[in-house]
């Protein structure tokens, strides 16, 4: 919570109802600032959204994972009145795939889970998982840090292949979105950090077994407008200028004290370009890589977890959505860091994934539909320079492309939507809340 206001109500017009905004919108209106919240898209989500579709009576944007280490989404959930428990299946880390092969680990405090499942991992031959846990340490007693150019791929120098492709290789594009001789090894290491060595429970995952739109954006949306939001859906936001004396201009609507602008990357740097040049030519440097999502039809089957690995083709997670609350006898497969797949347009990407799963699991399926989302999230590359949050006084930027140790992730996008309505708050009371400045 922000706490009791120190500062004089702010307008602050939030740009972008995604996880990022709606987070920056909670915790403002919570600090008691009066809160103009903004979309192009009819709902509330951006790219973790649910909308109707003619297969489903609701189909997320793409299948999503969250993990235990989520730990201010949870808490953002738990504010507009979801309950994570009810909305998300938590099941431990599993990295198996459909013969029982792959990592898995217990229950207990994250670091004995980890070396336990380690050496009960028994597909992997006894040298390799010893030689795992002594990395392991080393990345401990290193800090889980590393040169900051360093790729996953290099990093990994020394590590047996099995380690590499079962757990590494699979970790890395599912949690950067980026393939490991193209993804940063420190965004990987802060990752591990904290999935697997945080608190208890913090690997584990968490599966959405309610549409997405359930888990936060909607309920969010209910209760920013219960307090008094004003929030103007369908609405492309044209132009941003200073208004006459102080405050933004924010196309026709009336002048606020303060803009967050939680929409991609490229709108803000639409936005922002005459006001900061330098902020906006670094958020346009940013490249994405896709993520495809594809839903099949097949005969219910008794997996050992909802999520099952897969190798060996383009997908590298399978999911069990009747385990999760979904039809039975529907499943979706994830290609992650797809830009291979995503090239090959979306007819021919949603054949080569149902060939993968006619590959793994039978031929008896069918494609219910494919969503390619090309600009998934940004491609985590080494030493990535992402823009600051503080575009210019009193201008701000939330979004997981914003500069933090995450990846693009739901968390990524909420701690930055709370880390900015904070700064917002302090910048009204004339302090600094550490947050860097851009060098315009
Ligand atoms: C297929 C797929 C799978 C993913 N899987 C996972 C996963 O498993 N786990 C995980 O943690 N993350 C996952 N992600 C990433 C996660 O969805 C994003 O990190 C997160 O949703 C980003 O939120 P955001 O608020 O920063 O941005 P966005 O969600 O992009 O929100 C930006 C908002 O701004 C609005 N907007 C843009 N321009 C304007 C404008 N000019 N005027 C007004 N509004 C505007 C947009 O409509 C949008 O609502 C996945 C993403 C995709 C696409």
């Amino acid at each position: 919570m922000a706490g009791p206001l120190t500062t004089a109500p702010q307008r602050v017009a939030v740009v972008g109802a995604g996880w990022a905004g709606l987070a920056a919108a909670v915790e403002l209106v919570d600090a008691g600032h009066a809160v103009t919240l903004i979309d192009m898209a009819a709902q509330p989500g951006g790219r973790a959204r649910s909308t109707p579709s003619t297969t489903l009576p609701q189909q997320d944007n793409g299948q999503h994972i969250l993990i235990g280490a989520y730990r201010d989404t949870l808490a953002m959930m738990r504010r507009v009145g979801v309950d994570p428990d009810a909305v998300l299946l938590r099941t431990r880390l599993s990295l198996r795939d459909p013969q029982g092969r792959g990592l898995a680990l217990g229950g207990g405090p994250a670091t004995v889970a980890f070396a336990l499942g380690v050496l009960r991992w028994q597909d992997c031959p006894w040298p390799d998982r010893l030689a795992l846990l002594r990395l392991a340490l080393g990345w401990r007693l290193g800090g889980f840090r590393c040169e900051p150019d360093q790729s996953v791929q290099e990093f990994a120098q020394g590590c047996p292949p099995s380690v590499y492709q079962a757990l590494l290789e699979p970790l890395c594009v599912a949690a950067l979105n980026t393939p490991a001789p193209q993804a940063s090894a420190q965004v990987m290491l802060t990752v591990l950090r904290d999935a697997l060595f945080g608190g208890p429970g913090s690997a584990d995952l968490l599966l959405p077994r309610a549409p997405l739109d359930a888990l936060f954006p909607r309920p969010a949306l209910a209760w920013l407008m219960q307090r008094g939001v004003a929030w103007h859906p369908r609405r492309p936001v044209r132009q941003l200028r200073p208004a006459p004396g102080a405050g933004w201009q924010v196309d026709d609507l009336p002048p606020v004290d303060q803009v967050v602008l939680a929409c991609s990357a490229t709108e803000a740097a639409r936005l922002v370009h005459p006001l900061a040049p330098h902020w906006s030519r670094q958020a346009l440097a940013i490249r994405y890589q896709p993520i495809a999502t594809a839903w099949i039809d097949a005969p219910p089957a008794r997996w050992t977890a909802p999520m099952l690995r897969l190798s060996d083709g383009p997908a590298q997670f399978a999911f069990d959505l009747s385990a999760l609350g979904g039809p039975p006898g529907c499943f979706t497969l994830v290609a992650s860091g797809a830009a291979d797949l995503a090239a090959q347009g979306a007819a021919a990407a949603g054949q080569a994934l149902l060939a993968h799963w006619q590959r793994c699991f039978g031929p008896d399926a069918r494609l219910r539909s494919v969503r390619i989302e090309k600009r998934a999230t940004f491609a985590c590359t080494p030493g990535l320079a992402r823009p600051a949050a503080r575009v210019a006084p009193s201008l701000w930027a939330a979004g997981d492309y914003v500069e933090g140790p995450y990846p693009a992730t739901l968390e990524g996008a909420v701690r930055t939507g709370r880390q900015v309505a904070l700064a917002v708050a302090a910048s009204g009371a004339g302090q600094v809340l550490g947050m860097k400045s851009p060098s315009t």
